[in-house]
Protein backbone atom coordinates (compact mmCIF):
# COMPACT_ATOMS: atom_id res chain seq x y z
CA UNK A 1 0.00 0.00 0.00
CA UNK A 2 1.26 3.59 -0.52
CA UNK A 3 2.29 5.49 2.47
CA UNK A 4 -0.20 8.06 1.58
CA UNK A 5 -2.86 5.57 1.62
CA UNK A 6 -1.89 4.98 5.21
CA UNK A 7 -2.28 8.96 5.84
CA UNK A 8 -5.54 9.02 4.84
CA UNK A 9 -6.72 6.62 7.80
CA UNK A 10 -4.44 7.48 10.24
CA UNK A 11 -2.43 10.42 12.02
CA UNK A 12 0.19 8.82 12.79
CA UNK A 13 2.61 6.79 11.66
CA UNK A 14 5.15 4.48 13.56
CA UNK A 15 7.96 2.98 11.26
CA UNK A 16 11.29 1.34 11.12
CA UNK A 17 14.40 1.73 9.25
CA UNK A 18 16.84 -1.08 8.26
CA UNK A 19 19.86 -1.21 6.09
CA UNK A 20 20.94 -4.90 4.40
CA UNK A 21 22.84 -6.99 6.41
CA UNK A 22 26.56 -6.96 5.38
CA UNK A 23 27.18 -11.12 5.63
CA UNK A 24 25.71 -14.31 6.72
CA UNK A 25 25.77 -14.07 10.95
CA UNK A 26 24.31 -10.61 10.01
CA UNK A 27 21.28 -11.46 8.48
CA UNK A 28 20.32 -14.46 11.23
CA UNK A 29 20.79 -11.55 13.61
CA UNK A 30 18.73 -9.32 11.47
CA UNK A 31 16.05 -11.84 10.81
CA UNK A 32 15.71 -12.47 14.84
CA UNK A 33 15.83 -8.69 15.36
CA UNK A 34 13.22 -8.01 12.49
CA UNK A 35 11.22 -10.97 13.99
CA UNK A 36 10.84 -9.04 17.41
CA UNK A 37 10.32 -5.93 15.70
CA UNK A 38 7.28 -7.34 13.40
CA UNK A 39 4.87 -7.71 16.85
CA UNK A 40 4.64 -4.06 17.08
CA UNK A 41 3.33 -3.81 14.17
CA UNK A 42 4.69 -0.89 11.69
CA UNK A 43 2.78 1.03 9.78
CA UNK A 44 5.84 0.55 7.03
CA UNK A 45 9.43 -0.33 7.04
CA UNK A 46 12.12 0.92 4.95
CA UNK A 47 15.40 -0.32 3.79
CA UNK A 48 18.62 2.21 3.34
CA UNK A 49 20.32 2.01 -0.03
CA UNK A 50 24.62 1.88 0.88
CA UNK A 51 26.35 5.14 0.36
CA UNK A 52 27.49 6.07 -3.07
CA UNK A 53 24.84 3.25 -4.15
CA UNK A 54 26.96 0.37 -2.63
CA UNK A 55 24.77 -2.09 -1.49
CA UNK A 56 22.23 -1.96 -4.71
CA UNK A 57 21.65 -5.67 -4.77
CA UNK A 58 21.12 -6.48 -1.24
CA UNK A 59 18.44 -3.24 -1.13
CA UNK A 60 16.60 -4.54 -3.58
CA UNK A 61 16.54 -8.32 -2.84
CA UNK A 62 15.75 -7.13 0.88
CA UNK A 63 12.52 -5.07 -0.32
CA UNK A 64 11.57 -7.57 -2.18
CA UNK A 65 11.85 -10.66 0.86
CA UNK A 66 10.26 -8.00 3.00
CA UNK A 67 7.14 -6.82 0.91
CA UNK A 68 6.48 -9.94 -1.81
CA UNK A 69 7.00 -12.68 1.49
CA UNK A 70 6.89 -10.93 4.48
CA UNK A 71 4.17 -8.52 3.22
CA UNK A 72 5.10 -5.33 4.86
CA UNK A 73 4.61 -2.38 3.66
CA UNK A 74 7.75 -1.44 2.57
CA UNK A 75 9.60 1.94 1.31
CA UNK A 76 13.39 1.17 -0.45
CA UNK A 77 15.39 3.89 -0.44
CA UNK A 78 17.04 5.13 -3.39
CA UNK A 79 19.86 7.46 -4.07
CA UNK A 80 21.08 9.33 -7.61
CA UNK A 81 24.62 9.83 -6.17
CA UNK A 82 26.13 6.91 -8.50
CA UNK A 83 23.53 6.84 -11.10
CA UNK A 84 23.62 7.68 -14.80
CA UNK A 85 19.58 8.50 -15.79
CA UNK A 86 19.77 5.37 -18.05
CA UNK A 87 20.66 3.24 -14.79
CA UNK A 88 18.15 5.63 -12.63
CA UNK A 89 15.02 4.43 -15.33
CA UNK A 90 16.45 0.52 -15.52
CA UNK A 91 16.49 0.64 -11.38
CA UNK A 92 12.94 2.20 -10.87
CA UNK A 93 11.89 -0.05 -13.58
CA UNK A 94 13.14 -3.06 -11.79
CA UNK A 95 11.27 -1.98 -8.70
CA UNK A 96 8.11 -1.15 -10.15
CA UNK A 97 8.19 -5.09 -11.30
CA UNK A 98 8.29 -6.32 -7.80
CA UNK A 99 5.77 -4.29 -6.79
CA UNK A 100 7.48 -1.81 -4.76
CA UNK A 101 4.57 1.49 -4.14
CA UNK A 102 6.93 3.64 -2.08
CA UNK A 103 10.01 4.77 -2.84
CA UNK A 104 12.13 7.05 -0.47
CA UNK A 105 14.73 9.33 -3.15
CA UNK A 106 17.57 10.95 -2.69
CA UNK A 107 21.08 12.38 -3.14
CA UNK A 108 22.91 9.79 -0.95
CA UNK A 109 26.46 9.94 0.60
CA UNK A 110 29.35 9.61 -1.21
CA UNK A 111 31.16 6.66 -0.65
CA UNK A 112 33.78 5.98 2.35
CA UNK A 113 36.65 7.56 1.74
CA UNK A 114 35.50 10.81 -0.37
CA UNK A 115 33.96 13.58 1.16
CA UNK A 116 32.92 16.05 -1.37
CA UNK A 117 29.76 14.86 -3.19
CA UNK A 118 30.45 15.02 -6.83
CA UNK A 119 27.37 14.29 -9.52
CA UNK A 120 27.75 11.75 -11.91
CA UNK A 121 28.12 12.44 -15.92
CA UNK A 122 24.38 12.44 -17.04
CA UNK A 123 22.94 11.69 -13.65
CA UNK A 124 21.46 14.22 -10.88
CA UNK A 125 22.82 17.02 -9.02
CA UNK A 126 19.88 16.89 -6.28
CA UNK A 127 17.13 14.67 -5.05
CA UNK A 128 14.31 17.07 -6.40
CA UNK A 129 16.20 16.57 -10.04
CA UNK A 130 15.67 12.86 -9.23
CA UNK A 131 12.34 13.04 -7.78
CA UNK A 132 11.10 15.56 -11.28
CA UNK A 133 12.58 12.64 -12.81
CA UNK A 134 10.43 10.34 -11.50
CA UNK A 135 7.44 12.07 -12.11
CA UNK A 136 8.75 13.16 -15.90
CA UNK A 137 8.66 9.12 -16.55
CA UNK A 138 5.11 8.64 -15.77
CA UNK A 139 5.66 6.38 -12.50
CA UNK A 140 3.31 5.94 -9.92
CA UNK A 141 5.27 5.51 -6.56
CA UNK A 142 4.64 7.47 -3.52
CA UNK A 143 7.48 9.14 -2.62
CA UNK A 144 9.66 10.26 0.52
CA UNK A 145 12.51 12.45 0.88
CA UNK A 146 14.52 13.57 3.46
CA UNK A 147 14.76 16.47 5.63
CA UNK A 148 16.82 18.70 8.00
CA UNK A 149 16.01 20.36 11.56
CA UNK A 150 19.38 20.91 12.06
CA UNK A 151 20.17 22.06 8.11
CA UNK A 152 21.61 19.61 5.86
CA UNK A 153 25.23 20.01 6.48
CA UNK A 154 26.19 20.87 2.64
CA UNK A 155 23.02 24.36 2.95
CA UNK A 156 24.15 27.49 2.79
CA UNK A 157 22.05 28.88 5.07
CA UNK A 158 18.58 27.26 7.10
CA UNK A 159 16.38 29.44 5.17
CA UNK A 160 17.86 28.09 1.55
CA UNK A 161 17.81 24.54 2.69
CA UNK A 162 13.95 24.61 3.65
CA UNK A 163 13.60 26.76 0.38
CA UNK A 164 15.35 24.09 -1.23
CA UNK A 165 13.18 20.98 0.51
CA UNK A 166 9.95 23.31 -0.40
CA UNK A 167 11.64 22.47 -4.45
CA UNK A 168 11.68 18.90 -3.59
CA UNK A 169 7.94 18.67 -2.49
CA UNK A 170 6.53 21.00 -5.63
CA UNK A 171 9.10 18.23 -7.15
CA UNK A 172 7.07 15.38 -6.37
CA UNK A 173 7.78 14.28 -2.68
CA UNK A 174 4.59 13.17 -0.76
CA UNK A 175 6.09 13.60 2.52
CA UNK A 176 9.61 13.61 4.77
CA UNK A 177 11.16 11.97 7.09
CA UNK A 178 13.83 14.02 9.42
CA UNK A 179 17.15 13.11 9.89
CA UNK A 180 17.89 11.98 13.74
CA UNK A 181 18.16 14.61 16.50
CA UNK A 182 17.56 14.89 20.27
CA UNK A 183 16.25 18.29 20.76
CA UNK A 184 12.07 18.27 20.33
CA UNK A 185 12.17 22.14 19.88
CA UNK A 186 14.61 21.67 17.01
CA UNK A 187 11.97 19.90 15.37
CA UNK A 188 8.71 21.37 15.85
CA UNK A 189 10.47 24.86 14.66
CA UNK A 190 11.78 23.45 11.70
CA UNK A 191 8.00 22.40 11.02
CA UNK A 192 7.07 25.93 11.72
CA UNK A 193 9.14 27.21 9.03
CA UNK A 194 8.55 24.65 6.63
CA UNK A 195 4.39 25.38 7.20
CA UNK A 196 5.52 28.95 6.87
CA UNK A 197 7.59 28.29 2.96
CA UNK A 198 4.74 26.50 1.74
CA UNK A 199 5.22 22.82 2.73
CA UNK A 200 2.27 21.16 4.25
CA UNK A 201 2.91 17.33 3.66
CA UNK A 202 4.02 15.03 6.84
CA UNK A 203 7.14 15.86 8.18
CA UNK A 204 7.81 12.41 10.22
CA UNK A 205 10.70 12.39 13.08
CA UNK A 206 13.36 10.37 12.90
CA UNK A 207 14.88 9.09 16.41
CA UNK A 208 17.25 7.28 16.83
CA UNK A 209 18.11 6.07 20.81
CA UNK A 210 21.76 6.03 22.01
CA UNK A 211 22.21 2.61 23.30
CA UNK A 212 26.04 3.14 23.77
CA UNK A 213 28.85 5.91 23.79
CA UNK A 214 30.45 5.01 20.54
CA UNK A 215 27.20 5.33 18.76
CA UNK A 216 26.30 8.51 20.39
CA UNK A 217 29.65 9.44 19.20
CA UNK A 218 29.55 8.04 15.23
CA UNK A 219 25.56 9.17 15.06
CA UNK A 220 25.90 13.06 15.72
CA UNK A 221 29.22 13.00 13.97
CA UNK A 222 27.51 11.79 11.15
CA UNK A 223 23.99 14.29 11.88
CA UNK A 224 25.94 16.69 13.30
CA UNK A 225 22.75 16.34 15.83
CA UNK A 226 22.94 18.72 18.57
CA UNK A 227 22.91 16.54 21.83
CA UNK A 228 21.60 18.19 24.93
CA UNK A 229 24.36 18.95 27.94
CA UNK A 230 22.18 16.31 30.39
CA UNK A 231 22.37 13.79 27.68
CA UNK A 232 25.76 14.19 27.34
CA UNK A 233 26.36 14.47 30.29
CA UNK A 234 24.97 11.79 32.00
CA UNK A 235 26.85 9.49 28.81
CA UNK A 236 29.72 10.65 29.63
CA UNK A 237 29.61 10.32 33.46
CA UNK A 238 28.95 6.63 32.74
CA UNK A 239 31.54 5.95 29.74
CA UNK A 240 32.73 2.76 31.56
CA UNK A 241 28.98 1.38 32.17
CA UNK A 242 27.47 0.09 29.39
CA UNK A 243 23.83 -0.50 31.15
CA UNK A 244 23.93 2.65 32.89
CA UNK A 245 24.58 4.07 29.17
CA UNK A 246 21.76 1.85 28.13
CA UNK A 247 19.31 2.90 30.56
CA UNK A 248 20.42 6.53 30.38
CA UNK A 249 19.88 6.34 26.28
CA UNK A 250 15.81 4.77 26.66
CA UNK A 251 15.08 7.02 29.53
CA UNK A 252 15.72 10.17 27.23
CA UNK A 253 14.29 8.49 23.95
CA UNK A 254 11.08 7.01 25.68
CA UNK A 255 10.41 11.05 27.04
CA UNK A 256 11.69 12.36 23.47
CA UNK A 257 9.06 10.43 21.98
CA UNK A 258 6.53 10.75 24.49
CA UNK A 259 6.44 15.07 23.78
CA UNK A 260 6.83 14.29 20.01
CA UNK A 261 3.46 12.73 20.43
CA UNK A 262 1.95 14.77 22.53
CA UNK A 263 2.58 17.70 21.00
CA UNK A 264 1.02 16.43 17.90
CA UNK A 265 4.02 14.91 15.88
CA UNK A 266 2.76 12.77 12.88
CA UNK A 267 4.35 9.29 13.78
CA UNK A 268 7.83 8.37 14.69
CA UNK A 269 10.27 7.01 12.68
CA UNK A 270 12.96 4.71 14.44
CA UNK A 271 16.82 3.91 12.89
CA UNK A 272 16.78 0.87 14.38
CA UNK A 273 20.50 0.25 13.32
CA UNK A 274 18.95 -3.57 12.44
CA UNK A 275 18.83 -4.05 16.64
CA UNK A 276 15.22 -4.89 18.28
CA UNK A 277 15.75 -4.49 22.01
CA UNK A 278 15.46 -0.42 22.40
CA UNK A 279 12.33 -0.36 19.93
CA UNK A 280 10.88 -2.24 21.37
CA UNK A 281 10.88 -1.52 24.69
CA UNK A 282 10.80 2.28 23.92
CA UNK A 283 7.11 1.21 21.78
CA UNK A 284 6.09 -0.83 24.64
CA UNK A 285 6.32 2.03 27.19
CA UNK A 286 4.76 4.45 25.11
CA UNK A 287 2.00 2.46 24.32
CA UNK A 288 1.36 1.79 27.98
CA UNK A 289 -1.62 3.58 29.26
C1 LIG B 1 15.38 9.86 6.26
C2 LIG B 1 16.73 9.78 5.58
C3 LIG B 1 17.13 8.58 4.98
C4 LIG B 1 18.38 8.48 4.35
N1 LIG B 1 18.74 7.30 3.75
C5 LIG B 1 19.90 7.22 3.05
C6 LIG B 1 20.27 6.06 2.32
O1 LIG B 1 19.54 5.07 2.30
N2 LIG B 1 21.44 6.05 1.65
C7 LIG B 1 22.27 7.13 1.63
O2 LIG B 1 23.33 7.07 0.99
N3 LIG B 1 21.97 8.25 2.32
C8 LIG B 1 20.81 8.33 3.02
N4 LIG B 1 20.48 9.48 3.70
C9 LIG B 1 21.46 10.56 3.76
C10 LIG B 1 21.33 11.52 2.55
O3 LIG B 1 21.60 10.83 1.36
C11 LIG B 1 22.35 12.63 2.76
O4 LIG B 1 21.99 13.44 3.85
C12 LIG B 1 22.64 13.47 1.52
O5 LIG B 1 23.82 14.23 1.81
C13 LIG B 1 21.53 14.42 1.14
O6 LIG B 1 20.48 13.76 0.59
P1 LIG B 1 19.10 14.53 0.28
O7 LIG B 1 18.29 13.65 -0.55
O8 LIG B 1 18.52 15.07 1.51
O9 LIG B 1 19.69 15.73 -0.62
P2 LIG B 1 19.09 17.01 -1.32
O10 LIG B 1 17.66 17.19 -1.04
O11 LIG B 1 19.51 16.97 -2.75
O12 LIG B 1 19.90 18.17 -0.58
C14 LIG B 1 21.32 18.09 -0.48
C15 LIG B 1 21.88 19.49 -0.29
O13 LIG B 1 21.74 20.24 -1.50
C16 LIG B 1 21.02 21.45 -1.27
N5 LIG B 1 20.21 21.69 -2.46
C17 LIG B 1 19.12 21.00 -2.86
N6 LIG B 1 18.68 21.47 -4.06
C18 LIG B 1 19.52 22.47 -4.41
C19 LIG B 1 19.61 23.34 -5.54
N7 LIG B 1 18.74 23.28 -6.55
N8 LIG B 1 20.63 24.28 -5.59
C20 LIG B 1 21.52 24.34 -4.57
N9 LIG B 1 21.48 23.54 -3.47
C21 LIG B 1 20.50 22.61 -3.40
C22 LIG B 1 20.22 21.20 0.00
O14 LIG B 1 19.94 22.42 0.66
C23 LIG B 1 21.18 20.32 0.78
O15 LIG B 1 22.15 21.09 1.42
C24 LIG B 1 19.25 9.60 4.35
C25 LIG B 1 18.85 10.79 4.98
C26 LIG B 1 17.60 10.90 5.57
C27 LIG B 1 17.19 12.19 6.24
Amino acid sequence: MKITELFKNTPRTYSFEFFPPKDEISAVDFGINVGTLLKLAPSFVTVTYGAGGSTQERTFALVDYLKNKIGLNTMAHYTCIAASREKTLHDLQALQQMGMENLMLLRGDPPAGTTAFAPPADGFKYASELVAFVKAQGFDFCIGGGAYPEKHPDAVSTGDDIRRLKEKVTAGADFLITQLFFINEIYFNFVAQCQQAGITCRIIPGIMPVTSYSQLIRSTKMSRAAVPPELEDSIKTYENNPKKIYQTGMDYAIQQCRDLLLMGAPGLHFYTLNKSRATVEIFETLMQK
